[in-house]
């Protein structure tokens, strides 16, 4: 029996992985002339370096955990260092212990001279709210602004007058009505529990080959889906260019795709989901990779920088400082990544145009930086969900409906997580479901 999987981003592969190795004959579509999705690696001078994602939550299993199944075990790194910076007030200023901005330390943030603090104590509601409203409401705008903004930025590239708090940052809600004491306990309480984060010599972009090498698992490239039809026994798929669609018979189908392919594929059969699908936007931005001869005068794994300020880039890593088998290379790897939601405008300048304004802003944060070697730009138009206030109940919609059909399930970055570790677990739960409904024969 056999399931179609659409999409081969990290998400889709994991579902792809979960049906094979629990019997299913799977063939993942992919729209595009490779797998990864958001994961990707590419060649920068004699390097080859991960363009997008590159690291991988260790807190949470999900993500080592497939990295482990799939025999990769022996490429896991951690970073040699995850000190971070805030490029503000003229100056790479060293990060205060926060949580996910919330200062976890308030005469640490007094010394860093980031930002002032303005505490105030107030209930937390049930409610979903901003994170801005939250935030500003009980720590005051400066710390929004030039931290938690900045954080959040990374790790969304979003704004957080729009962004969800429940889904964003649920660890900031549960702080409780006192922020600072919250963040200076939960600190305490995050501080034995081992790496942050974990990287694979080589890069994580050869996770997507390693799990789609998996037996029982066919992928098939550049075979867009244009939709999904129910049969009398199944459904049929219609893949491939509009002037020649071939069709596809499966049992059952996994839809790995972003929110708005998602939503058209599914519309017919839960067409309340693709209603809230559609509704949820997406950030466009690009990493700009330079290869150099000279490090910076900078210690550190990188740093983020406030929208406030005005600058082309948003964060920069010294990938060479943050990951050994980078700089074994003996090349200094420093990534940019410029543009947040809205801000597409910002992607319609060339290549050339990017690298240089971004390497302007890299030579002012670090004073000084030689001439690049080589350095490519990578865009990722439609980058980056946007979990905008009530993204949790368009999830449940999103969950209901798509649950009231047979056979059909949805997975991926658009629904509880961005992070490689949630869409793994999310394309694992999507497959799990598919088998335990039982309508498979291994
Ligand atoms: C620049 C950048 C850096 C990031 N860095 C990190 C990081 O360091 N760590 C981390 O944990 N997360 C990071 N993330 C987030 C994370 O990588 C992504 O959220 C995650 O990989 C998304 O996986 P996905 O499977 O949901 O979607 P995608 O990776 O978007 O995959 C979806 C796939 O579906 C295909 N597709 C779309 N429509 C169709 C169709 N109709 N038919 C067939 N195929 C279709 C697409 O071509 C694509 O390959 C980063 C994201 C970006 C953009």
């Amino acid at each position: 029996m056999r399931v179609a999987v659409v999409g081969g981003g990290m998400s889709g592969l994991a579902a792809a992985y979960e049906l094979a190795s629990g019997g299913a004959a799977v063939v993942v579509l992919e729209g595009s002339d490779r797998i990864g999705g958001k994961l990707k690696l590419g060649s920068v001078g004699d390097l080859t370096l991960d363009l997008g994602a590159e690291s991988i939550l260790a807190r949470r299993p999900e993500g080592l955990d497939l990295v482990h199944a799939v025999g990769l075990d022996d490429r896991v790194v951690h970073p040699r260092t995850i000190s971070a910076s805030i490029w503000t007030h003229g100056a790479l200023r060293p990060m205060p212990p926060t949580v996910m901005g919330v200062p976890a330390d308030v005469d640490a943030l007094r010394a860093s001279g980031i930002a002032e603090v303005d505490p105030r104590v107030v209930p937390v509601p049930d409610d979903d709210v901003s994170v801005a409203e939250f935030v500003t409401d009980r720590l005051g705008r400066d710390v929004l602004d030039r931290l938690v903004e900045p954080l959040l930025g990374g790790v969304y590239a979003g704004h957080t007058d729009a962004l969800s708090l429940h889904a964003t940052t649920p660890q900031v809600a549960a702080l409780g009505p006192d922020l600072l004491a919250g963040a200076a306990s939960a600190r305490s309480a995050a501080e034995s529990t081992g790496p942050v984060f974990a990287g694979l010599v080589g890069g994580v972009g050869q996770l997507p080959a390693a799990v789609a090498a998996t037996p029982g698992i066919d992928v098939r490239l550049e075979s867009t889906v244009r939709a999904v039809t129910r049969t009398a026994d199944g459904w049929r798929l219609s893949v491939g260019p509009t002037t020649d669609v071939e069709h596809l018979d499966v049992d059952a189908v996994v839809v790995a795709a972003p929110a708005p392919a998602a939503a058209r594929l599914i519309a017919e059969d839960a067409p309340e989901a693709a209603f809230a699908l559609a509704a949820i936007d997406y950030a466009s931005m690009a990493i700009v990779t330079y290869v150099l001869d000279e490090p910076p005068a900078f210690e550190g794994s990188g740093f983020l920088v406030p929208p406030v300020d005005g600058t082309f880039i948003k964060a920069a890593t010294v990938s060479s400082s943050k990951w050994g088998w980078v700089a074994d290379s003996g090349r200094t790897v420093v990534r940019a990544s410029v543009g947040r939601a809205g801000e597409a405008t910002l992607l319609q300048h060339d290549d050339g145009d990017i690298a240089a304004r971004a390497l302007a802003d890299l030579r002012t944060a670090f004073g000084g930086l030689p001439e690049p070697l080589d350095w490519a730009v990578q865009r990722w138009g439609g980058g980056l969900p946007q979990y905008d206030v009530g993204h949790l109940d368009r999830v449940e919609i999103v969950e209901r409906s798509v649950a009231a059909v047979p056979d059909l399930e949805v997975c991926g970055a658009a629904y509880r997580g961005v992070g490689i570790p949630a869409v793994i677990a999310s394309g694992r739960a999507a497959a799990r479901r598919i088998l335990d409904a039982g309508t498979i024969e291994s």
